[in-house]
């Protein structure tokens, strides 16, 4: 039997990040008979916060209150939790920036089985655990099976699982903080830098017509503008179209740019990646122009168009604009 169930949570300036609730709802669909603890460590009143938002989704929350956790250190968090948890620990966090530092080394720590980017739950047989990650950019589904008898780390790709929509768990906060241990290591927290914000901050817009690779060519973004202009829209973009200096950093939705919480997402020629889709939060309504129909965007999309952005988008534009 697997051993007891944890969730890692990250959190920034006394709110929890949307994982918070995949989380719970993953756990919840891979051990639906096994309560699920949410571990959140921090300081101060931001972490109270936390805790208390916690107690909608999770029936106990362990909060852990120390200086040295005061800014996420993944190598300390890593320290703590090791200190904290039971061996046979199977500990889910979000396939993230963060959680890509933390998870692995846990694990080794913890001398348990990691299972990173999982997008979905294939079954549990006795202590053999089955679930479904994606590779080659989401190409291909792989079907993994592995041994949970000593523990695990599995870290959930952010928006695989859907959680309700709202939690009524009415947990209770357990303070954990006395049981902390040693939490000295040699990663030293520096400081935040804020990410620019640019011309546009794409952050605060409901509507983004996003382009990707596929936009192909920099004299073609105009006809994203284009778009954008006609319904009220801000142009963002993937990664590529940053690298190729295309568009501003500051436009950039993903793991490594920024988080945005549209309320309509048009991804145009954009594959979906992970790294991508790890910076759309809030379940905004994407609408997808991708002319490869095995795209994985359209396993996320509300609608898919299968067609060349090059034509598709100003016929789309004009008839807008006709439209007004
Ligand atoms: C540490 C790390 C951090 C990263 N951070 C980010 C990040 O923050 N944001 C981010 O976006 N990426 C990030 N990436 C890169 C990420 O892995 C992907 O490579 C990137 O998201 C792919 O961008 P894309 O979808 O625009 O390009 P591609 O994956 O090349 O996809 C282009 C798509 O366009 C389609 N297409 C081509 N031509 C047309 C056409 N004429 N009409 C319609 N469709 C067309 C293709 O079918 C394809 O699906 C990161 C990678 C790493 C390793």
């Amino acid at each position: 039997m697997a051993g007891q169930i944890f969730a890692y949570i990250t959190h920034k300036v006394g709110k929890a990040d949307d994982t918070a609730a995949e989380l719970v709802k993953a756990a919840g669909k891979f051990f639906p008979d096994a309560p699920v603890t949410a571990v959140v460590t921090g300081s101060g009143a931001d972490l109270d916060a936390v805790c208390n938002e916690m107690t909608a989704w999770y029936r106990e929350i362990w909060k852990i209150d120390n200086e040295a956790l005061a800014y996420p250190n993944a190598e300390a968090i890593r320290k703590l939790l090791v200190n904290l948890l039971p061996q046979d620990a199977v500990v889910f966090c979000g396939h993230d920036t963060f959680g890509m530092d933390l998870a692995p080394g846990l694990s080794i720590k913890l001398d348990s089985v990691f299972v990173p980017d999982v997008v979905d739950f294939d079954g549990l047989d006795g202590d053999t655990l089955k679930v479904i990650r994606q590779e080659y950019s989401g190409q291909v589904s792989t079907h993994v099976s592995c041994d949970i008898s000593a523990g695990a780390v599995i870290n959930i790709r952010p928006g695989a699982f859907q959680p309700d929509e709202s939690g009524s768990a009415g947990g209770q906060v357990v303070d954990k903080s006395a049981e902390a241990g040693d939490l000295a290591v040699g990663r030293r927290f520096l400081e935040i830098v804020q990410a620019e914000v640019g011309d546009v901050d794409i952050t605060k817009e409901d509507v983004l017509v996003s382009v990707g690779r596929g936009i192909e060519d920099q004299d073609n973004i105009e006809i994203a503008e284009e778009l954008a202009e006609a319904i009220g829209a801000v142009v963002s973009c993937s990664r590529p179209i940053v690298d190729a200096k295309w568009l501003e950093k500051s436009r950039q939705v993903g793991t490594s740019g920024q988080t945005v919480k549209p309320k309509v997402y048009l991804a145009l020629g954009i594959s979906g990646s992970f790294q991508h889709l790890g910076g759309l939060k809030g379940n905004p309504f994407i609408v997808a122009v991708n002319k490869n129909p095995k795209a994985p965007i359209f396993q996320v999309a509300d609608v898919g168009v299968v067609d060349d952005l090059l034509d598709f988008v100003p016929v789309l534009t004009e008839k807008i604009q006709e439209g007004k």
